[in-house]
């Protein structure tokens, strides 16, 4: 592979674990240079480019380069003149002999800690068994299988558990890796003919903390090896943390012996956020970089992000970028004009279920109490609300919105509209919330 073929690569994983839109404000505009003494020089636009990719994205860059096997390389970012663009050798670092080694804190993300992590509904239970694992490794839980979507914070509970555990019980071997790079470092063990030495190191960790396990579906021989180490640490009774993109029973091209095994122990699921959580994840992300959020800013980015937590924590970072390079302050006109090309357009079609979920989220309800028949005054009035934003925000006739509210008539529709159009009118605070829904639904 050609010099400029490891950077590409480099962007290619980094495009994988970051937001798109982070990815093309500070990621598209870099150039390679040349590599030198195992530091790739890459070419960026100005100083903040250099200043903000090497504070806040070295973490991310250090993974891909490790995730691709060049752990031994730095990035040096240059907004002036190249350093040397004469060509380079580069020794290909597969041709290398390769020191054995396996996962350990040093991979792990210190920010990534209990303190950090806000705890709602949809992660409590995730969040109350890694405290227990910590408290007692390999006692309560054991194994234990996080699982969740894209981006809701696995990795994030795991790095925090390994450090935890490091500080209550400083004479545990604590080692934390993708499943990927267990795979990468068996291969090239049995490359070297040193899997008995790879298994020696993997079986003297004291709390195994694999992430991504998904990512070693279908490879046999990895799997197995897992397997072997698996039962090697339980029966020595050392904890084990797995994280995955779903159930055991889910994961595609899997030995069912490595699957029931996962159910041994305690399955903690991560959901999606709700609306309030993704408010306090976003007050306290600003927080943790000294930054004052507004109320309806934070809520107008909760509003348009669904779920996965990475895009929303790309969202505000893109947001205070923007404020230090300009000077101006974080309020909701910057937000929009910051914002608006990071909503996907899926995201900016309206729909009356969004509202719905949006409203129901907003009032502690379920949508099926929305679409219900039950007319208590707490579930009422959101329906009201919901009814009414979704004549104002979609086309649909009033007879389609009732159909879409478990079948109400389209006078019962109207008589909504109407009520909230005049609670509108007379009652100030009411009309700011509701502009504060559009506002976040559009
Ligand atoms: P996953 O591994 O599930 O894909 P990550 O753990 O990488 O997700 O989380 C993505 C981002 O969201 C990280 O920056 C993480 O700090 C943040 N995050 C996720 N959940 C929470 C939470 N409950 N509190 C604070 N930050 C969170
Ligand atoms: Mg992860």
């Amino acid at each position: 592979m050609s010099d400029k073929g490891i950077w590409e690569k480099v962007l290619e994983k980094i495009a994988d674990k970051i937001d798109i839109q982070t990815y093309h404000t500070w990621f598209n505009p870099t150039v390679f240079l040349g590599l030198k003494d195992n530091i790739l020089s890459v070419k960026v636009p100005n100083r903040l480019f250099e200043e903000w990719l090497s504070e806040k994205y070295s973490q991310v860059i250090k993974e891909s380069l490790d995730e691709l096997g060049y752990g031994e390389f730095k990035v040096s970012f240059v907004s002036g003149k190249p350093i040397s663009t004469e060509p380079m050798v580069m020794k290909s670092p597969k041709s290398k002999v390769k020191r054995l080694t396996f996962g350990d804190s040093s991979q792990m993300n210190p920010k990534y800690t209990f303190e950090s992590f806000v705890v709602g509904d949809c992660n409590e239970f995730a969040h109350a068994a890694a405290q227990s694992v910590c408290k007692n490794p390999a006692k309560n839980f054991n194994p234990l299988y996080i699982f969740g979507g894209v981006g809701l914070g696995k990795t994030h509970l795991m790095h925090a558990i390994g450090f935890s555990t490091m500080q209550n019980c400083p004479h545990l071997k604590v080692s934390y890796l993708p499943s990927e790079r267990f795979m990468n470092e068996l291969i090239s063990s049995i490359r070297h003919d040193k899997t008995q030495e790879f298994r020696e190191l993997y079986r003297s960790i004291d709390v195994l903390l694999v992430d991504d396990i998904q990512f070693i579906a279908g490879k046999d021989r990895t799997q197995e090896e897992f397997f072997h180490t698996f039962n090697h640490l339980f029966d020595s009774q050392k904890q084990i943390v797995i994280s995955c993109d779903c159930h055991p029973r889910e994961l595609p091209k899997f030995h069912e012996r490595l699957q029931s095994r996962f159910e041994w122990g305690l399955l903690a699921d991560i959901k999606p956020p709700k609306l309030e959580t993704k408010i306090a994840i976003l007050h306290k992300k600003a927080e943790l970089q000294n930054v004052a959020l507004q109320p309806n800013v934070a809520m107008f980015i909760a509003g348009k992000i669904r779920s996965n937590i990475r895009e929303l924590e790309g969202c505000l970072n893109r947001l205070i970028a923007f404020s230090s390079l300009t000077g101006r302050e974080i309020d909701m006109e910057l937000a929009k004009e910051v914002l608006t090309d990071v909503i996907s357009d899926e995201m900016r079609v309206v729909t009356i279920p969004r509202i719905q979920e949006f409203i129901a989220d907003h009032y502690k309800l379920k949508v099926t109490q929305l679409k219900s028949k039950g007319n208590a005054q707490r579930i009422a009035f959101p329906r009201q609300i919901a009814m009414y934003l979704s004549k104002k925000l979609t086309n649909a006739s009033l007879p389609k919105i009732g159909s879409k509210f478990g079948g109400k008539h389209h006078s019962t529709v109207l008589h909504s509209i109407r009520k909230i159009e005049d609670l509108r009118k007379k009652d100030r605070a009411f009309h700011k919330l509701i502009n504060s829904f559009i506002e976040s639904l559009t």
